[in-house]
């Protein structure tokens, strides 16, 4: 039953083949027999569980279910959920258990899914490879000696090792995609502002976007139907009317342009990965599609402005953490100054209390000019780069990482190292797109991902394209456990 699609287990619910309850038990089940191994869960919510699928069952049979009644999912520990703990994989936010749910989780409960707990990540998703969690590391199912990717490792290996369909994920720089190209599974950050950030824990809010990691396209589509939604609580989020995703999946895509920037194939870009993107590519020329030989001529300048815009987004956000409303509080603290200063200090891990700095210091007087507004503007000349593309293609594809899983540990020491790997993705959150990674192929039997970069709002498009490739490939369908 684990193996399962969420549309296979749509179908399966509503013609009756197994129940719910049935399904979320088994997968509760594997997930206290397997889990140990990965380390994908920091919260299983068994109780709320049984009893959300107990509901899905009935009104399946009253047959008033709504899209994705009794679906099995899990939700990223930094996305608020209503009585359970969401700690953001950090020591600061451990004890923390929201009120009130995220305008996405209201939105998933409303389609019916049925959520299992909640995942492990980078400590408040700063990070390209789970090592930064609270919690401990999360493992690759496909080799546990390596890393999942970061920083939705949690969702995408428990995907993965098959515990659950989909889950939630969010991306600020890759974290949705990234870890879905080093698991084999399919990943969709949609364009900033489709799905509401009301209620996810924020990193650097003019970055993050909430999405889907699932096992294939189709299932992406599913899962992002339900969590996109114009929501007044959030002022960023855009003013669009709910959308059926799976409805263009069959679409024929003969005649697409699809983009494949130069700069995406040069130096550090490992050459079997880099072999098996472009064997993805003739599988589209097959399909009827046309290459473009496109240039992004400021791709080199994406890694060194995200690394200063999003600092300084999260040293300002994550400075409510005092010790004093909520969270990590220091013990006997013999001052409100030695309050802050040892709750934040003990509360915070090294990678978060690295970034604090760095963006505390571009955001400091005599340095804004030089280092913050440098990189809004380095943000622009990004922006421009896909704007005009996008005139001459309608896709963009290339790696979405450089090479295949790397061992844990093999970059915990080098923060520059560890940044570069999300030279692939950061541009596309630096710009607002939608960026999707879907699986295209092994190297040493490690999953590697293609990219698809679609313009603004076209993520159905874009699932179109991926789901057409699944049709004629069965890269996605391969499996770790
Ligand atoms: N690896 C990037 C970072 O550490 C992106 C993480 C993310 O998308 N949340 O900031």
């Amino acid at each position: 039953m684990h193996q399962l699609t969420i549309a296979e287990i749509i179908r399966g619910l509503r013609s009756k083949e197994f129940s719910s309850t049935e399904l979320t038990r088994h997968l509760l089940g594997r997930i206290q027999q397997l889990d140990s191994n990965y380390n994908s869960f920091i919260t299983v919510t068994e109780e709320s569980a049984l009893a959300q699928a107990a509901a899905a069952d009935q009104r399946l049979a009253n047959g008033e279910a709504p899209a994705l009644c009794g679906v099995p999912i899990a939700h990223k520990d930094i996305i608020c959920t209503n009585g359970v703990r969401t700690s953001c994989a950090s020591k600061m936010l451990d004890n923390f258990i929201p009120p009130y749910d995220a305008t996405v989780v209201d939105n998933l409960n409303a389609a019916g899914t049925v959520s299992l707990g909640k995942t492990n990540m980078d400590e408040f998703a700063m990070g390209s490879s789970n090592e930064s969690s609270f919690y401990g590391p999360v493992k690759n199912p496909w080799n546990t000696r390596c890393v999942p990717g970061g920083s939705s490792g949690g969702s995408a290996a428990a995907v993965a090792a098959q515990l659950i369909p989909g889950a939630t994920a969010t991306d600020t720089g890759g974290s949705i995609r990234q870890p879905a190209a080093l698991t084999n599974t399919t990943g969709l950050k949609p364009t900033y502002g489709r799905i509401s950030r009301y209620g996810i824990v924020a990193y650097a809010s003019s970055l993050d976007q909430a999405g889907p990691i699932a096992r294939n396209a189709e299932d992406a589509a599913y899962l992002l139907s339900a969590m996109a939604s114009h929501d007044p609580k959030d002022s960023t989020s855009l003013k669009q009317q709910p959308a059926d995703f799976t409805a263009e999946l069959n679409n024929p895509i003969a005649g697409l342009r699809i983009g494949v920037p130069r700069e995406y194939f040069g130096e550090g870009l490992n050459p079997e990965t880099a072999s098996r993107v472009q064997e993805a590519l003739r599988t589209f020329e097959k399909l009827g599609a046309q290459l473009v030989d496109i240039s992004l001529p400021h791709t080199e300048l994406a890694i060194p402005a995200y690394y200063v815009i999003a600092p300084a987004e999260a040293s300002a956000n994550l400075s409510r953490f005092d010790g004093v409303r909520y969270g990590y509080r220091c013990k006997e603290p013999k001052d409100l100054r030695d309050l802050y200063m040892r709750s934040r200090g003990e509360g915070f891990g090294e990678e978060v209390q690295r970034r604090i700095l760095v963006g505390t210091y571009a955001l400091s007087a005599g340095y804004y000019d030089a280092y913050y507004n440098k990189a809004q503007q380095a943000r622009r000349l990004i922006k421009q780069d896909f704007v005009e593309a996008f005139e001459k293609v309608d896709v963009i594809m290339g790696p979405t990482t450089p090479s295949p899983a790397f061992e844990l540990g093999a970059k915990s020491a080098d923060p520059v190292a560890m940044y570069l790997e999300d030279i692939y993705t950061i541009a596309t959150n630096l710009a607002g797109l939608p960026g999707m990674s879907v699986p295209c192929g092994l190297v040493d039997n490690m999953p590697v991902g293609l990219q698809i970069t679609g313009n603004y709002l076209e993520e159905a498009r874009m699932l179109n394209i991926a789901h057409q490739y699944q049709q004629v490939t069965d890269w996605h369908k391969a499996s770790a456990v």
